[in-house]
């Protein structure tokens, strides 16, 4: 039998335990895997593209679990009433190749994108930093904001999207929650002066939602958004500036920032910064930028997460996903004695 959460549990789950706790520990399995990194089977992934937008399939394996996500990147999906990104993904023993585990994935991906964002900003961004500018307002935004307070303790924030209801939603959710919000003229008025800078704005575009002049010494940029072939966020001006992380080099050469630049502008995996084989921040003037496009092994961890997570709750249901006949070779069976005669 195949465990499964669905919507209504996993919101009832986060309810209960906490997006910004979840975040917290779903931050450190994600380093957790990022630390054996060689034991995961790794491969970009596998897109189709139509004018409507992306849907992609993310496998990997550490040779005990199989995983893989489900994902769509759909940016002009909220005005048709659609959200812009939906998810679901499965666990699999590699034992006997049974799945074990499903799980929806589209408040997951935006719990471990937050988490993903987490780890990176704990190695890069300046410990003392105070303030984050959030350019974009829409699903993934408060998520993000809540891992920035798990991660650094950020509260203050200043908001832009061209959107106003988004930045009213965005108030709405997080000032309750204890941070301040202050909604911006602009992505410049947004910025200046901020230690963080989080975009996480949907466009099917080469689009420049932040122009290098705006940059500030010292920053740490995570460029959430831009996560598509032909979908950027920022000015390639920046990737110059700043020093560049990424989580796959193969996958976020096709999809990331650094799609804008040749194919052997310099990058270093997050991995390395992990397991201390490579600096993350090293000065306090230093611009950091991370480059985050969502890589298998994150959802991986997610998955892993939730999984150990339900366990001895009510929140997941069991289904009835592989059919289970005695004798393993006659899967007629099952269906034979019901077939109608002649
Ligand atoms: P969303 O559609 O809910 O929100 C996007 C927001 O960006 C909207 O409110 C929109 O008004 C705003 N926006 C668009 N252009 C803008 C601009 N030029 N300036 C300011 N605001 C602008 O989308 P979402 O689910 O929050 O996802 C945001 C982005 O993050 C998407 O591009 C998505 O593909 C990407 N994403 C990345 C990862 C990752 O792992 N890196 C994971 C999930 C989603």
């Amino acid at each position: 039998m195949t465990r499964f959460v669905d919507v209504g549990n996993m919101v009832r789950w986060v309810a209960d335990t906490g997006a910004e706790q979840i975040i917290a520990g779903m931050t450190q399995y994600i380093e957790d895997d990022f630390r054996r990194w060689a034991a995961f089977d790794k491969v970009p992934r596998l897109a189709s593209h139509t004018p409507f937008g992306v849907i992609e399939l993310m496998p990997t394996s550490d040779q005990e679990l199989y995983a893989f996500k489900y994902v769509n990147g759909h940016p002009f999906n909220p005005g048709r009433g659609f959200q812009t990104v939906a998810a679901f993904g499965t666990l699999a023993d590699v034992h006997n190749g049974y799945p074990v585990f499903m799980a929806e994935m589209t408040v997951l991906t935006a719990l471990r994108t937050a988490a993903t964002s987490a780890m990176a900003a704990r190695h890069l961004a300046r410990p003392d930093s105070r303030r984050m500018a959030l350019i974009g307002a829409g699903s993934q935004s408060e998520f993000q904001a809540l891992a920035f307070r798990s991660s650094l303790g950020i509260h203050e924030l200043a908001v832009w999207d061209v959107d106003p209801g988004a930045m009213q939603k965005l108030s709405r959710n997080l000032e309750p929650l204890g941070f301040t919000v202050t909604a911006a003229s602009s992505a410049e008025d947004a910025v200046r002066g901020a230690d963080i800078v989080t975009t996480c704005t949907a466009d099917k575009a080469r689009a420049t939602v932040l122009h290098a002049d705006a940059i500030e010494p010292g920053m740490h940029l995570n460029a959430v958004g831009g996560d598509c072939p032909g979908k950027t966020e920022l000015d390639p001006a920046i990737l110059t500036s700043a020093d560049v992380f990424v989580e796959y080099a193969p996958q976020t050469r096709i999809e990331g920032e650094i799609q804008q630049v040749s194919a052997d502008f310099p990058v270093t995996e997050l991995w390395q910064v992990v397991q201390g084989l490579a600096p993350g921040r090293s000065s306090t003037s230093q611009i950091t930028l991370f480059d985050s496009v969502g890589f298998a092994i994150e959802d991986f961890s997610a998955l892993r997460f939730v999984e150990q997570a339900v366990r001895g709750t009510s929140f997941f249901d069991v289904l009835d996903l592989v059919p289970e006949p005695d004798d393993p070779k006659d899967l007629f069976g099952l269906v034979g004695s019901l077939s109608p005669v002649g």
